[in-house]
């Protein structure tokens, strides 16, 4: 076993300043981090975009199937998803953590590299937090700020009708990384001495502990001069992301369920689970994909992109919101996927 220092040992103070010892500062817009009252931060005549998330043990992330380092990486890009969901970068992140005395100094080293990680592949600084003990478990809530170019920051209320809809990636494999997990949790707390046998799931198990924010399309957007007329991110499946577009937005919509981007890898392991991928890329869950509308006369510009998928189009409120099956069968959508009784 490795070296367990406990955080008494260094005291508060003691603990940030190990922490956060190393940070070196990527953004010209961070004026002032850690070390102070409050960090300074200076867009120069850009826009601030900011957003918050928490994420509790027992409620988000087990620790059974979840290494610290996976879990920092993750609550970082979390946040980040939310910031490039605006059509905006990233610069700074403020980390907030309470925790038990379960957790040592090295485990507590451990979350950092992975928040350090995903600092450094999305150029963003830390620039502060607070730190706290809790009674019982891990707390993590982070707060991220980015920068847009003056009113190019993308709502989600801003959608018409005719509209193409576009999704990054590809969608459910995520919930399914879960669905093992969770399945080989059960196996072992049953018989311990079963090792689990999780190779073949890598993309999906891969797709939930380490998610990666799309970073890439806000930089396509930008290059290609493409401004969406709305966008969010996908973190609670497709279909409730689409109805609030189309809610914001006071409007309906027309979705293909062949249009819809599954990885090769997710539709074998959803037959393993006998659940259908289509069901599991409309109300899965955390994929932090990016979904967005465009003028149907920018679609020519998302010919070069084979990371976005079109996969409808925006109505008139009252045609309703749709899925369209192969067969041509019309589903009303709703937020668990579609209502196959209406
Ligand atoms: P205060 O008492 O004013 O809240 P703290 O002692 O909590 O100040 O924090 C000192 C500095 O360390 C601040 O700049 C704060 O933002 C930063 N900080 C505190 N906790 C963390 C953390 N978990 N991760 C990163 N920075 C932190
Ligand atoms: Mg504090």
């Amino acid at each position: 076993m490795s070296e367990r220092t406990e955080v008494n040992s260094l005291g508060e103070f003691g603990l940030i300043e190990h922490l956060t010892k190393n940070i070196e500062i990527k953004n010209a817009s961070t004026i002032l981090g850690v070390g102070d009252d409050a960090a300074v931060i200076d867009h120069f005549g850009r826009q601030t975009v900011v957003a918050s998330d928490m994420l509790l043990e027992g409620v988000h992330f087990d620790l059974m199937y979840t290494l610290l380092k996976h879990l920092g990486y993750k609550s970082i890009v979390v946040n980040l998803s939310d910031i490039y969901a605006m059509n905006a970068q990233p610069t700074q992140v403020l980390v907030n953590i309470g925790f038990s005395n379960r957790f040592s100094v090295e485990a507590l080293d451990e979350l950092y590299e992975g928040i350090y990680a995903a600092c450094e592949k999305y150029g963003v600084d830390l620039i502060g937090g607070d730190t706290s003990t809790s009674v019982k478990g891990l707390v993590i809530s982070i707060t991220a700020i980015g920068e847009v170019a003056p009113d190019k920051y993308v709502k989600r209320s801003t959608a018409s009708a005719g509209d193409i809809i576009c999704c990054s990636g590809d969608l459910g494999a995520s919930y399914i990384g879960l669905l093992f997990l969770e399945r080989e949790k059960k196996i072992y707390l049953e018989n311990p001495n079963i090792q689990p046998d999780l190779e073949q799931e890598e993309y999906v198990i891969g797709r939930f502990l380490k998610p990666e924010a799309r970073k890439d399309i806000i930089e396509f957007f930008e290059k290609s001069e493409l401004v969406p007329t709305s966008m969010m991110d996908i973190s609670d499946g497709l279909s409730s992301e689409i109805l609030h577009l189309c809610k914001e937005s006071n409007l309906g919509c027309v979705v293909y369920e062949d249009r819809i981007p599954i990885a090769e890898e997710m539709r074998k392991a959803a037959f393993k689970f006998e659940i259908d991928p289509t069901a599991c890329a409309l109300s899965g869950g955390e994929d932090y994909e990016l979904i967005f509308t465009l003028p149907a006369t920018e679609h020519e510009k998302l010919v070069l992109n084979e990371e976005i998928s079109v996969i409808g189009y925006m109505t008139a409120p009252e045609e309703g919101r749709h899925l369209i099956t192969p067969q041509n069968n019309k589903y009303e959508l709703t937020a668990q996927g579609w209502n196959a009784f209406k």
